[in-house]
């Protein structure tokens, strides 16, 4: 079924963006390169909250690789600079990261400043690699140097909701992508 042209959530309009049948294509094959990577690996998946939860069930499957899976919380980045403050709401299991392979799973990486934030934390864990996949990734906005391993999607710089994304708490369930419109 093709999603409604447009979808309002409080007072923005947001317009579709990547389909269902397109995103579901990409993260087969992010699967299968995971598979490549990692087969004869300790693959242990630690997964962002709350936004790659959806993104995460679908690779998972796609990859047809076992292993572990935990989940990670951060708060949102709190200031704008470089080496401001990320807290751990959820922090990583020790255990499951500790000389396993971990795949990190993150719903988007914009900044990047998130990200620049957990991973020494991970890291203190001691895992055997990491690697970082993201649906999502908008360059254009990054300000972090941050070592992406697989990337969904390039996109511009523009707020995104669905497939686990949310604004504000709403549009989550969406199965395809949608981008905030600029004019109304
Ligand atoms: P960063 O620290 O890389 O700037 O931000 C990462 C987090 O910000 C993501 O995990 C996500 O929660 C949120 N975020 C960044 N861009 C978007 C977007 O376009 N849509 C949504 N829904 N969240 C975003």
């Amino acid at each position: 079924m093709l999603p409604p042209d447009r979808i309002k959530l409080h007072e923005y309009y947001f317009r579709p963006f990547l389909s269902q049948a397109v995103i579901q294509e990409r993260v087969t094959e992010l699967g299968n390169e995971l598979n490549a990577r990692l087969a004869a690996g300790n693959p242990s998946f630690v997964i962002m909250l709350k936004g790659a939860f959806i993104f995460a069930a679908d690779l998972l499957r796609a990859s047809r690789l076992g292993g572990e899976v935990s989940f990670v919380r951060t708060s949102s980045y709190v200031g704008t600079e470089t080496g401001g403050e990320v807290k751990l709401l959820l922090p990583p299991e020790e255990s499951l990261v500790r000389d396993k392979d971990v795949v990190l799973v993150e719903d988007i990486v914009d900044s990047g400043l998130t990200m620049q934030a957990f991973l020494p934390k991970l890291r203190e864990l001691g895992p055997r690699s990491v690697t970082l996949v993201t649906l999502l990734h908008k360059p254009e906005a990054q300000r972090a140097d941050i070592p992406v391993d697989l990337v969904g999607f390039t996109i511009p710089p523009k707020f995104v909701v669905g497939y686990g994304l949310d604004y504000d708490g709403l549009g989550r369930h969406l199965p395809a992508l949608y981008q905030l419109e600029e004019t109304y």
